[in-house]
This record gives C-alpha cells, sequence and structure tokens, in this order.
C-alpha cells in the first residue's frame, strides 16, 4: 500500500487529464484519532475505536431515518493521496501489481469505503466503529449496508 506519495522502484504514474468528468459535493468530515497515513489502519474493524462522522448542513436533513441501520456504508475522499499511479508496489520490494487490483488509497478517483457499526446518532454527528481514514477526511456519501436494506414497499402494492 502507497503510505506516503512517494513512487517507489517498479511503480508507473501516468499524466493526469487536464479535466475531470463530473464534481463531487463533499457532505461532511470524519474525525478519527489518526492524523498519519502510517498509524491508521489498512482497513477499518468494527472493534476499533468509536470515529465521528460529522455530516454539514443542509445534507443532515439526509440523516431522517438513519438511526434504525445498524451498519452504514461509508464513503469517503482520500484527500491526501496521490491520483497518478496505475501500477503499484504495495511491499515496496519491486513486486507490481495495478491500481484496481489493490485497495490502495492510491487511485484516480480516491474514493475509499467502509462498513462500520453505527454506535449513536447525535444530531448530525454519527458515531461509529469501523473507520480506517484520516482525520478531517472529506465525507462523499452515506447508505445503510446493503445486506439491511429494503426498499421501502409501493404505496397500494405488496
Ligand atoms: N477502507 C477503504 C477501502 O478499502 O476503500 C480504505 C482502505 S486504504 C488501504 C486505508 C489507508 O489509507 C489507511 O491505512 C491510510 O494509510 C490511508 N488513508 C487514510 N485516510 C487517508 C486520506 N484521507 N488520504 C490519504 N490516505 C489516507
Amino acid at each position: 500500500m502507497v503510505q506516503l506519495n512517494e513512487v517507489r522502484a517498479g511503480e508507473r504514474t501516468v499524466a493526469l487529464p487536464a479535466h475531470t468528468d463530473a464534481g463531487i459535493y463533499f457532505i461532511g468530515t470524519i474525525r478519527t484519532p489518526w492524523t498519519d497515513r502510517r498509524a491508521a489502519p489498512r482497513q477499518g474493524c468494527t472493534d476499533g475505536p468509536p470515529c465521528r462522522i460529522e455530516v454539514a448542513p443542509p445534507w443532515d436533513q439526509g440523516l431522517d431515518g438513519i438511526a434504525r441501520f445498524a451498519r452504514l456504508e461509508v464513503l469517503y475522499w482520500l484527500h491526501r493521496s496521490r491520483r497518478d499511479l496505475v501500477l503499484q508496489s504495495p511491499r515496496d520490494d519491486g513486486a507490481v501489481r495495478g491500481t484496481f487490483a489493490l485497495r490502495s488509497p492510491a487511485r484516480p478517483n480516491p474514493i475509499g469505503s467502509a462498513i462500520v457499526e453505527l454506535v449513536t446518532v447525535e444530531g448530525p454527528v454519527l458515531v461509529v466503529r469501523g473507520l480506517d481514514c484520516l482525520d478531517g477526511t472529506p465525507l462523499v456519501d452515506l447508505k445503510p449496508d446493503r445486506s439491511l436494506f429494503r426498499p421501502p414497499a409501493r404505496e397500494g402494492g405488496a
């Protein structure tokens, strides 16, 4: 995994396109104990420390009903990653793999995802366990864990 922004032996970078194809809205900020990429877990675990997901206005209005889900999928923007690596050497030993065969934070669209356990909802703040991102990581989206989600029944339908 690329922990810092160096290019390691065997890794390959590409020139990034001049323009992006879409824009996203950061909907909040994630607060975690980690300020150093080397200290953050590689993958979050639900026995990890409680972390705070602070949902910003006006998006906090979209939290209605979220407390009924014990687990959520969280999408976040790994904002300190480089975006131009196509081959990476996770162990820095010269052996490389393609970016899309890895869960490295370095990717063209550095979106991270985690399934977290919802501990409490405190207004616009969700307390969760299971994250692996740095303090201050921008929040991209929240969804119920797909294994828990049932679409609302249609009116008049089964
Ligand atoms: N769980 C997510 C996934 O699988 O999509 C992210 C996994 S990634 C391997 C987690 C690592 O990314 C952490 O150990 C840390 O080194 C790094 N990281 C965490 N937050 C970051 C951020 N905001 N910017 C860049 N790197 C970050």
